[in-house]
């Protein structure tokens, strides 16, 4: 029989008891207690500055005053917290918002369902739906995709190790390469497309295409856009929708609020989760353009699809995108971003690359051992920081697009010291790594 220790025990950690699929906390080993916007501090008061954002769910930044002052007069006011799918002046509220502010200026006419409150979970519904419109099986995915964890999602999810917790096949997904420089994307559609069309390839039709346009955990990639054009055009051709999964490269993460506005595609179901709520409340959102809106009542329910604080907290969040100032802030830090990103790759060109757009840049390292050694140096110097791509060698910038720039310059400077502790000229005199251009880079201003 296994015994538990018990908790009366003296020098009992509570979190000794948390399971072993922790992982975050592994590297950021502190017990955290408060924070605001980009500030983070630890039981012991040690300030930490955050560039994880909760892997892009705080895109607002922790406690937003307008955010927060809204949840607590909803709560003071005794609001309803959880609804299922019942009407509530909160989610009503949400509604006419999302209509006013997203919608109507960007003409774009979508349904809005509510899945459970995760990314996974509108991934999801996103597949389903395109399945049951299509009455087709298989959907392509493409190689370092991220879609989430539960079985539909993962099956279009690319990392080995996450598919490896399955326990049961992971079927029904073709697999394309994503959209890279080196390989000419635009024909590897092109190819698959005439396959599909010829009768005795053995490849079926596909259901959907799901699409990142930015892959936030396969490494910061950024889609061209003349190739998510071809994709669309591609999915059209097939009679196959266009799933955009913006859960983490939405709400503003790349620039607009849609990170596929950059390439003026149209997609037919579009995944919003994570900084939804803009206050790291859960909340998901699928948006479904009105023809294929083929459910049937209850044919895709979930107990948590009324988290009405986030409903409130959502709402106060579009009301900041009415701010001009607040959309030519974010310019500016990304630009303080990306000036930075490439200005320290260009000082490291054989171990340095730089990735991503917006508010999502990261750097590349010939050698994931190093990045692993920077990242870990950036915690100690108080940087909350994570690594993402298919060997963990790609160190990921995703501090709140509110970040003030004195914490952002103070949140660099402090990477920079860990990146030039790790690739000093006396540490690095006996390794011969050379960065090899990855076939992933494609970062371009694009104006
Ligand atoms: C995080 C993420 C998901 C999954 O969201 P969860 O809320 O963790 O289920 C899906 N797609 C992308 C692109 C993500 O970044």
């Amino acid at each position: 029989m296994n015994v538990h220790p018990s908790p009366i025990v003296r020098h009992f950690d509570p979190f000794s008891i948390e399971s072993n699929v922790r992982s975050y906390c592994r590297r950021m080993a502190s017990t955290f207690r408060r924070a605001l916007n980009a500030e983070v501090w630890d039981d012991e008061g040690r300030r930490y500055i955050d560039f994880l954002s909760a892997c892009g769910a705080l895109n607002y930044g922790h406690n937003h005053p307008a955010l927060k002052a809204e949840l607590l007069k909803y709560i003071c006011g005794d609001g309803i917290a959880t609804s299922m799918d019942l009407h509530t002046s909160a989610k009503r509220a949400f509604l006419a918002k999302f209509f006013g502010t997203v919608l109507l200026p960007r003409r774009l006419d979508y349904v809005i369902q509510f899945p459970g409150p995760t990314g996974t979970n509108a991934v999801e519904a996103a597949l389903k739906l395109a399945r049951k419109v299509t009455k087709r099986r298989d959907v392509v995915a493409f190689t370092n995709a991220f879609h989430g964890m539960s079985l539909g999602a993962l099956a279009a999810t690319g990392s080995r190790f996450a598919r490896g917790g399955a326990g049961v096949p992971l079927s029904h997904v073709h697999r394309l390469p994503f959209a890279c420089a080196g390989n000419d994307g635009v024909k590897v559609l092109h190819d698959y497309r005439d396959a599909v069309c010829d009768p005795s390839s053995g490849i079926e039709a596909p259901a959907a295409f799901i699409v990142e346009t930015v892959q936030g955990e396969g490494g910061l990639t950024v889609a061209p856009y003349e190739w998510l054009r071809a994709l669309e055009s591609v999915a059209r051709d097939l009679g196959a929708l266009v799933i955009v999964d913006d859960v983490q490269a939405g709400c503003g993460r790349t620039g607009p609020f849609f990170s596929f506005e950059r390439a003026n595609i149209f997609p037919d179901i579009v995944c919003l989760a994570k900084s939804i709520s803009g206050f790291g409340l859960p909340m998901a959102v699928v948006l479904i353009k009105p023809q294929f809106d083929r459910w049937r009542p209850a044919e895709h329910n979930g107990t948590f699809r009324g988290n009405n604080h986030a409903f409130v907290t959502a709402t106060a969040a579009l009301g900041l995108w009415e701010n001009k100032k607040f959309q030519s802030d974010i310019t500016t830090r990304e630009q303080e971003l990306w000036n930075w990103v490439d200005g320290i790759a260009a000082d490291y060109p054989r171990f340095l690359e730089a990735r991503g757009i917006g508010m999502m840049q990261g750097l590349r390292f010939a050698d994931p051992h190093i990045a692993v050694e920077v990242a870990d140096r950036a915690v100690r110097n108080g940087l909350l920081i994570e690594l993402c791509g298919p060997h963990d060698e790609v160190l990921k910038l995703l501090p709140p697009l509110t970040i003030e720039q004195e914490v952002l310059e103070e949140g660099l400077y402090r990477l920079q010291d860990a990146i030039r502790a790790c690739l000093s000229p006396a540490r690095m005199g006996y390794r011969r790594y050379r960065l090899r251009r990855s076939e992933g880079s494609s970062r371009k201003r694009e104006t």
